[in-house]
């Protein structure tokens, strides 16, 4: 039988895997031939080009997929510059009729994907878009006044109640591709996605970038750690979530497919509390991010709630730089900040932790921190990074108040009571005693000496006291309360 068309091009983002990917599908069934493309243009996303750490996954990944279609004898070509006049060169250069991709939720990628679109359709060219990275579209889970939700509880039941849990799509077979075009194509390593100093060398440790990694993340999660998630999801001295949000940032895992894995067809209970549905909430928290971003994009840089833009911010770049470092002499939050640093990755406790610490503690602003988050995390996402970080600063929707400030000593012994997770990353502390190991500043001469810990030299000191960091945050806060009841 024949097909409607007779070569589409199949535009790779951030939907890096060969299964469940409804655009590859849609383009093997309705084409007689294929072309997948990835196309990289960093200038698009306005300021938020991938980061250090994104651009290490993305090579690893664009690796794995390459290998992928190698072996259904397929080529994916990788070329470099605009978007669209790449496409539109690659249309007449193939004499493609139809352009298939999935879609992405950031304003950048969203204005410039409609007017490739229009460009597209205005050639008398076939092009479709699907949706191949969240449960459900942005635009199909709105409050009963048809507006967005803002806050999570109401936007995840809605979404249950919606959803109609289906099968993962299979990874196509039989894929027949079109001539390669007589056009300048990139080897991976002409893109220089890879850094230049070694500060990616831990990484290799911890992932396995592609879709093979991310199928793997999925097995070693579905066992005990599922079941107990709700238990183990806030210890960071344990492995006890799935690290999949890169996997999940890049497409090389679908939601859908995890849903499938973990609960079937099933639907869970919003107000479950087994590992496995409060698991899938967290999933849900992606998709409200995504919504969030979608019908509120300027929150990337500001904040949701408006009084908040006349925050005093406490603008000082050492504060800055001694966070970043993991040189705040608060244990739990340099530990924080060197799993970071090391590994691309930090728990969701301690980046909720560390966030506070350096919005409330330290007065900086939170758009400098997300800033530095983009650059180091392997999963860095926009709409969960702004998401974090509006939500920790209290001036997002659905977020913690700002009122409520992480005592970092507190929350170090509760969620990392035996200090494994501290020893791991701030090594000189590896012999202070548990009763001082967060609070380094309290232990007695003798204990310190006999750690071989010496404040503000081996380890530093606190570079703020919590008790007045926090009443000064408090006025801080106030001042823009008042401003609102003025
Ligand atoms: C300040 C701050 C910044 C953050 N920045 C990012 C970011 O850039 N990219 C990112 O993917 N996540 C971000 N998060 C959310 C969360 O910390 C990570 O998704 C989580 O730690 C990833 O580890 P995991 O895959 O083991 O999570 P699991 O606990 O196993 O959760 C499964 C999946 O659910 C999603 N998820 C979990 N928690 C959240 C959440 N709070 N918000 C949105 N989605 C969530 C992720 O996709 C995650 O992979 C941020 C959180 C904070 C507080």
């Amino acid at each position: 039988m024949s097909k409607e068309f007779t070569t589409a091009i199949v535009w790779f983002r951030r939907d890096l895997r060969l299964s469940d990917n409804p655009a590859l599908t849609a383009a093997v069934k309705r084409s007689e031939t294929i072309l997948p493309v990835f196309i990289w243009s960093p200038n698009e996303h306005g300021s938020w080009a991938p980061g250090g750490a994104s651009k290490w996954w993305l090579h690893h990944s664009l690796s794995g997929l390459g290998k992928a279609f190698a072996e259904k004898d397929c080529e994916l070509l990788i070329l470099e510059g605009p978007s669209e006049k790449t496409i539109l060169e690659l249309v007449k250069k193939t004499s493609a009729d139809f352009v298939v991709w999935n879609r992405l939720y950031e304003p950048a990628a969203v204005k410039r994907d409609e007017k490739i679109k229009k460009s597209l359709k205005e050639s008398g060219i076939g092009v479709e878009s699907f949706n191949g990275s969240l449960l459900l579209e942005p635009w199909e889970n709105m409050n009963q006044s048809g507006k967005p939700y803002k806050v999570f509880t109401p936007f995840w039941k809605s979404l249950v109640q919606e959803l109609k849990p289906q099968k993962p799509l299979r990874a196509p077979g039989g894929i027949t591709q079109s001539d390669k075009p007589n056009i300048k194509t990139r080897k991976l390593s002409d893109l220089s996605l890879l850094p230049k100093l070694d500060w990616d060398e831990g990484f290799y440790e911890y992932w396995t970038p592609g879709e093979e990694g991310g199928a793997k993340a999925v097995r070693r999660f579905k066992g005990d750690c599922a079941k107990e998630y709700s238990d183990t999801r806030n210890r960071p001295d344990l492995q006890g979530t799935s690290r999949l949000s890169p996997h999940l940032h890049f497409g090389e895992i679908s939601p859908r497919q995890i849903w499938h894995k973990l609960f079937g067809e099933q639907k869970p209970k919003p107000s479950s509390k087994s590992g496995v549905e409060t698991f899938l909430r967290e999933i849900g928290w992606r998709e409200f991010a995504h919504h969030l971003l979608f019908h509120f994009p300027e929150t990337v840089s500001e904040p949701l709630r408006q009084e908040f833009e006349e925050f005093p911010w406490n603008k000082k770049k050492d504060f800055l730089r001694a966070w970043q470092k993991g040189q705040t002499g608060y244990p739990i939050v340099d530990a924080g900040m060197r799993e970071l640093w090391h590994t691309g990755w930090m728990h969701n406790r301690v980046r909720m932790i560390v966030a506070s610490f350096l919005v409330k503690h330290l007065l900086q602003p939170w758009q400098d921190g997300a800033r530095w988050f983009w650059d180091t995390l392997v999963d860095a996402d926009l709409a969960n990074n702004s998401l974090g970080w509006q939500w920790t600063a209290g001036c997002g929707a659905d977020a913690a108040p700002y009122f409520r400030v992480f005592n970092p000593i507190l929350q170090g012994e509760k969620f990392d009571p035996n200090g494994d997770y501290v020893r791991k990353w701030c090594p000189e502390l590896e012999k202070l005693d548990n009763s001082y190991l967060h609070k380094p500043w309290e232990a007695p001469k003798e204990a310190l000496s006999d750690a071989g810990v010496e404040l503000g030299k081996t380890y530093p000191e606190p570079l703020v006291d919590h008790q007045r960091a926090r009443r000064t945050a408090l006025e801080a806060y106030d001042e823009i309360k008042d401003k609102k009841a003025a």
